[in-house]
């Protein structure tokens, strides 16, 4: 479905960004990745999968970055067709407690990063007149809990940005839209089950249960794997209509 298109998933060394890429790298998309960590083996698995895939480090708090590797986009692929905006931080604390470089970095490479990859990518899909924008925001881009305003205030605005650029694009072939995911087991989750256990003196299987009834009426985690299928869907021609949606994975948080 996808083949002889280009995607930008940003933050996909692991986790979300990871399961995205390689979903729409299964439908022949090819592929470049960012983050940080382990690339190649990231690389080694899109790979695999026959089709072309690069790298950029850009570090998304840095605007400048974000240029350099869009610029590598167009040099290296011939543009963007598919951004997905998903690179993402979180920090835990009471809002008195926030470490003021944290709000900014989780405001910049939460929020940010995706006005700056959506400037930069959009008049390449609009010239096309096709693309899809993807932002990967959280059940936290519609409702809240406690210890998490700059991540809270990060995906509510994300959420908002894609509301509006929709609306910009709505009479092209480029949509945009968020994905609300809940509860995924990715490095950023386990670092707060981890916490969890600690605070609750309980091992790892009864923290993971113990976080997700707190929220997640279904008492399973999303998964990368599904999330990709959501995006691949997001990307197919059926959902040309889909705009500016802030569409929810999250096993019924959001529903209570
Ligand atoms: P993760 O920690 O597994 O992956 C985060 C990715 O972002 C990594 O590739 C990391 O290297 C990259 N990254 C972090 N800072 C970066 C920076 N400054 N520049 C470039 N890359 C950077 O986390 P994840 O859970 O897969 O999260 C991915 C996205 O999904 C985030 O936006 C997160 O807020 C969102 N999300 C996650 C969950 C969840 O439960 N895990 C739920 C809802 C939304």
């Amino acid at each position: 479905m996808l083949k002889g298109k280009t995607a930008l998933v940003t933050g996909s060394t692991s986790g979300i960004g990871l399961g995205v890429a390689l979903a729409l790298a299964r439908e022949g998309a090819n592929i470049i990745l960012n983050g940080f960590g382990d690339v190649d083996g990231p690389k080694a698995e899109v790979a695999a999968l026959g089709v072309k895939v690069g790298y950029h480090g850009a570090d998304m708090s840095k605007p400048a970055d974000i240029a350099a590797m869009v610029a590598y986009a167009d040099a290296e692929f011939g543009g963007i067709d598919v951004l997905v905006n998903n690179a993402g931080i979180q920090h835990v604390a009471a809002v008195q407690d926030f470490p003021v470089e944290k709000w900014d970095a989780i405001i910049a490479i939460n929020l940010s990063s995706a006005f700056h990859t959506t400037r930069l990518a959009l008049p390449g899909m609009l010239k096309k007149n096709w693309g899809r924008i993807l932002n990967i925001a959280s059940v936290h881009g519609l409702v809240a809990s406690a210890q998490k305003s700059a991540y809270v205030a990060a995906k509510h605005g994300l959420v908002g940005f894609t509301k509006s650029i929709a609306l910009e694009t709505a009479t092209t072939g480029v949509t945009v839209n968020a994905i609300c995911p809940g509860w995924v087991l990715t490095p950023l989750v386990q670092k707060q089950v981890d916490a969890l256990a600690a605070k609750d003196g309980v091992d790892n299987d009864e923290a993971k249960r113990r976080l997700l009834a707190e929220k997640q009426p279904s008492l399973q985690f999303t998964t990368p794997d599904e999330l990709g299928a959501l995006a691949v869907f997001l990307c197919s021609d059926a959902a040309v209509n889909v705009r500016g949606q802030a569409w929810s994975m999250d096993g019924g948080w959001t529903a209570v």
